[in-house]
């Protein structure tokens, strides 16, 4: 257990033997470090180069060539609602590093000039991978390196020797296998209004990531509002939305992750129906909290928790 990508870390890992557990553990801690330099953008790292010299090609690691382009394709399919190139408004917000108050609606409007996916470029060409961004863009992958990452070490565990797993990066799980028990995991999905640990539903899953955003995790408070770290690429503010939480239950972290985001900002009408077109696992909770909407293919693994909450099941 230790502290990375600004969340707790910690995995559950089960091998065979003594030896093996002992190999997992340092590998675990390695593999995590290097990924976490792979895709910051708070610390030295490639994707600092890329926007350090913004308007030039920089050579990168050709999986962070592959994220890029997983973030623009989930960019271009949720027409913004996640927005690679936000970093320019996240720096101006600053929310969760250390950001308290709006800011002026002049530095927004400034740094909404500069969040336009469409400007990435992108060459995967193996062994020289490429990645170029526009002049004065900052990318920021905050929003889907962590489902990346978690699908990434779950492989990497397994390929060490590990049988069953659960990987948790900050509320973001990835899975091994089953359960040691040989039952499918429980992962327990937070109540957002509620102390740390508070399950409102349970779903059970194997070898898959199981991802949540909601407003709870990063915000501040100003002039009596609420701001959650989720922005807009329209209006450069907080998006308001009338979700609580989104869960996305899926074997590819990064496209998991992806979409939580991109569902959350898009509140629950167009997130449904994103869900549906994109064949994503959901479980959505409404801002009231009264209701969860579940995708078809996962009812059968849901419960809630809290007797308060009703299921509906959507397609
Ligand atoms: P968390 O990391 O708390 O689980 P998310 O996966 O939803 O939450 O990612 C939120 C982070 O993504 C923010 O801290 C910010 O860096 C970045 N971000 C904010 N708004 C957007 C957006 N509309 N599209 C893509 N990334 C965003
Ligand atoms: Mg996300």
């Amino acid at each position: 257990m230790g502290l990375s990508m600004g969340t707790i870390v910690s995995a559950r890992l089960y091998s065979e033997d003594e030896k093996t557990a002992a190999s997992l553990a340092d590998l675990f801690e390695k593999k995590t470090a290097d990924y976490e330099t792979l895709f910051t953008v708070h610390g030295e790292g490639p994707l600092n180069e890329v926007n350090r010299r913004s308007g030039s090609w920089v050579n990168v690691d050709c999986r962070l060539a592959a994220l890029v382009q997983a973030a623009k394709d989930v960019a271009r399919s949720s027409n913004r609602a996640f927005e690679p190139t936000i970093g320019t408004l996240v720096n101006v917000w600053k929310i969760g590093f250390g950001g308290d108050r709006h800011p002026p609606r002049a530095d927004i409007e400034a740094a909404l000039k500069k969040v336009d996916y469409t400007q990435i470029a992108v060459d995967e060409t193996p062994g020289t991978c490429r990645v170029k961004i526009g002049t004065g863009q900052s990318i920021d992958l905050g929003a889907i390196a962590k489902g990346w990452i978690g699908t990434a070490l779950a492989r990497d565990m397994q390929r060490a020797g590990a049988r069953h797993g659960i990987i948790d990066l900050g509320g973001n799980v990835s899975l091994i296998g089953s359960s040691p028990s040989g039952e499918p995991w429980r992962v327990g999905i937070q109540r957002p209004d509620a102390e740390r640990n508070t399950v409102m539903a349970v779903v059970q899953a194997e070898n898959v990531s199981v991802i949540t955003s909601g407003a709870y995790e990063r915000k501040i408070e100003a002039d009596g509002r609420t701001y959650g770290h989720i922005l807009s690429a329209v209006t450069g503010e907080p998006v308001g939305t009338d979700l609580a939480s989104v869960t996305i239950v899926d074997p590819d972290g990064a496209r998991a992750d992806g979409w939580c985001t991109a569902l959350f900002a898009m509140g629950s009408e167009k997130a449904l129906e994103s869900a549906a077109r994109e064949g994503l696992s959901v479980i959505l909770a409404s801002g009231d909290l009264k209701t969860l909407w579940v995708s078809r293919a996962i009812a059968d693994r849901v419960t809630v928790q809290d007797k308060s909450m009703k299921i509906e099941i959507v397609p």
